[in-house]
């Protein structure tokens, strides 16, 4: 499953501590960046709290992702099942799977609006990020969690 990205490189991300989105770069934003190592932990620009890189699902992705996943599950189940119950057919027991299980069609493809400013932190600037334009900071920086305004 891939995620979209928006028409600058970023993706969208949820803060699992404080629900709220902001968007980072997908992959390494500059030559700078390459040469960096991979965090282990990422800083929520927002509320400045720390978790992995594996714990900023939108709630839209999540959604996503199982709705890609349940209907190729659900095919296999049922596929399972008809096999299963082939040999048990006798005039003693007689199993008919009929119809079949709830197969939603795939979900469309998320996209990835345009939307947000992005934001540099002045301690790691080659890690930037984006945020709404409601907030006002201070913001956090991604890489180590340092306060700085914009
Ligand atoms: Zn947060
Ligand atoms: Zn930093």
């Amino acid at each position: 499953m891939s995620l979209p990205l928006d028409h600058d490189g970023f993706v969208r991300r949820e803060c699992p501590h404080c629900i709220s989105q902001f968007k980072w770069h997908h992959g390494p934003a500059s030559e700078e960046a390459e040469q960096q190592p991979l965090p282990t932990t990422y800083y929520c620009p927002l509320c400045g709290q720390s978790a992995g890189p594996d714990s900023w699902w939108t709630q839209e992705q999540i959604n996503y992702a199982r709705g890609v996943i349940a209907p190729a599950a659900a095919r296999l189940v049922e596929e399972g099942l008809k096999n299963a119950f082939k040999p048990t057919r006798s005039k003693y027991l007689r199993v008919d799977v009929k119809g079949s299980i709830d197969t939603r069609e795939a979900p469309s493809p998320l996209t990835e609006p345009d939307d947000m400013v992005i934001v540099a932190s002045p301690c790691h600037s080659y890690e930037p990020v984006k945020v709404t334009e409601e907030t006002s900071g201070p913001y956090h920086c991604l890489v180590c969690g340092q306060a700085f305004a914009v």
